[in-house]
C-alpha cells in the first residue's frame, strides 16, 4: 500500500510530464474510482491546466490553474503513469481506472488492479477543509519532537496504532509505523502516553529518518506499488522488521516477532523493542 514516500516519489516523477498541461479530455473507465458524478467531474478539469504536482499524506494532489485540485488517494495498489502519447496496447496499463489527456497529446492513466483508489475534485477551500482534517507532514519543520510527546501524550491507543491514524500524523502507513518504532526502541503495542519525552525524541528522530531514506530509494515495493515510470522501489531491502518474522534482528539477532493487533500485523524486536505490563500483547 503506498505511504507518504510512494506517493512522494510518485509526485515527483509525475511532475515532468503533467506540469503546465491542459487537460483536453478526461476518460472515467471505472466510474467508481471518481467521487463526484463522473460529468461534474469531467466538466469541473477539462481545460484547466495542472500547476503544481503536490504530495499531501499518502495522496498525490494536482493543483488546477483556478486554485481547484484533483486529489487521487492510491488505495492498496493504484498507480498513475504518464506516457508522452496514448501507449499501444502492448505496453498499456492493464487495469486502468481513470485517463486524463494532455493537449500535447500526453496521458495520465490511474492503473489500480483492487480499484480502492479515489479520484476526487475540491474547490480551493474545500481542499484546505479536507487538508485541514489530516496531521502534520513528518518531514516537515512544524513536526517537531515536542510536538510529537504533547500529541502522544493525549492518546491511549497502542504506538502503532496511533502512528498509523492520518489524523494524528499524515502519510505513516504499517510499513514506516513498524520501522520507525524498531529504530525508536518502542513495541509497536505500547500505549501512545507511555511514550518518555526522550522515547518520543528517537521517534520522531527515527520515523523521519526511514522515511526520508525510502523516499531516497523511491519507495518501498512488497507487492504491487510502482514509481510514474512503472518501476518498483528499492527499499523493501533496507527493511529491519517489517515483513521479516522469524529472521535475526539486525542490532541483537534476535528473531523477529509478529502479533496482530488493530486488524494489522506488528513486526518488532523483542529485546531491542522491550514490552511493559500495558501492551495489547
Ligand atoms: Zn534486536
Amino acid at each position: 500500500m503506498p505511504e507518504l514516500p510512494e506517493a512522494e516519489t510518485i509526485a515527483r516523477g509525475l511532475r515532468g510530464a503533467l506540469l503546465d498541461q491542459a487537460i483536453r479530455d478526461v476518460h472515467v473507465v471505472h466510474p467508481g474510482i471518481v467521487v463526484q458524478p463522473q460529468e461534474a467531474f469531467t466538466a469541473a478539469i477539462r481545460h484547466r491546466v495542472v500547476v503544481a504536482v503536490e504530495r499531501r499524506g499518502k495522496n498525490v494532489v494536482l493543483r488546477l490553474d483556478d486554485g481547484s485540485v484533483i486529489l487521487i488517494n492510491l488505495g492498496m495498489t493504484g498507480s498513475l503513469l504518464p506516457f508522452p502519447s496514448v501507449p499501444p496496447e502492448e505496453t498499456a496499463p492493464t487495469h486502468p481506472t481513470l485517463v486524463l489527456h494532455f493537449d500535447s497529446g500526453a496521458v495520465m492513466v490511474f492503473d489500480d488492479t483492487r480499484r480502492f483508489g479515489r479520484a476526487e475534485w475540491l474547490t480551493s477551500r474545500g481542499w484546505t477543509e479536507r487538508s485541514a482534517l489530516l496531521g502534520p507532514e513528518p518531514l516537515s519543520a512544524s513536526f517537531t519532537a515536542r510536538t510529537l510527546h504533547a500529541a502522544l501524550l493525549a492518546s491511549r491507543a497502542p504506538a502503532r496504532s496511533w502512528l498509523l491514524d492520518q489524523r494524528r500524523v499524515a502519510g505513516v502507513g504499517n510499513i514506516y509505523a513498524n520501522e520507525a518504532l524498531f529504530l525508536a526502541g518502542v513495541h509497536p503495542a505500547r500505549s501512545a502516553r507511555s511514550i518518555s519525552a526522550e522515547e518520543a525524541s528517537a521517534l520522531h528522530r527515527g520515523l523521519r529518518s526511514v522515511l526520508r531514506k525510502a523516499i531516497d530509494q523511491g519507495g518501498t515495493t512488497i507487492r504491487d506499488y510502482r514509481n510514474a515510470e512503472g518501476e518498483p522501489g528499492r527499499y523493501a531491502r533496507r527493511l529491519l522488521v517489517y515483513g521479516r518474522e522469524g529472521r535475526p534482528c539486525g542490532r541483537c539477532g534476535a528473531p523477529i516477532r509478529r502479533i496482530v493487533f488493530g486488524g494489522r500485523s506488528a513486526f518488532f524486536c523483542p529485546q531491542c523493542q522491550p514490552g511493559t505490563a500495558d501492551d495489547a500483547n
